[in-house]
């Protein structure tokens, strides 16, 4: 059935359009990050090779990286929190 406001082809098109700038954005952001630092940018740890070549453009040690997502997760919580207690009470 057509829904009367874009031809199945106009939809694709921007479903593919969309993907294309995704890539592209995606190939320009790896470009720069390219290389794997051999010491952590936060704490100077050396970054253990299997962690560089697993983890490309890689700029933290695993510690630094757990804690910083630790700390989005806390933020992100946050509400997640608030939101279960108030469906508690
Ligand atoms: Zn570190």
């Amino acid at each position: 059935m057509a829904g009367g406001w874009a031809k199945d082809g106009a939809v694709s098109e921007q479903i593919e359009a969309s993907i294309g700038d995704e890539l592209a954005r995606l190939k320009a952001r790896r470009q720069p990050v390219g290389e794997s630092f051999t010491h952590c940018a936060e704490c100077e740890e050396p970054i253990p090779e299997a962690r560089r070549k697993a983890v490309p453009g890689v700029k933290l040690c695993v510690d630094c990286v757990s804690e910083r997502d630790a700390r989005v997760q806390q933020r992100g919580g946050i509400n997640r929190r608030a939101s279960k207690d108030s469906q508690l009470k």
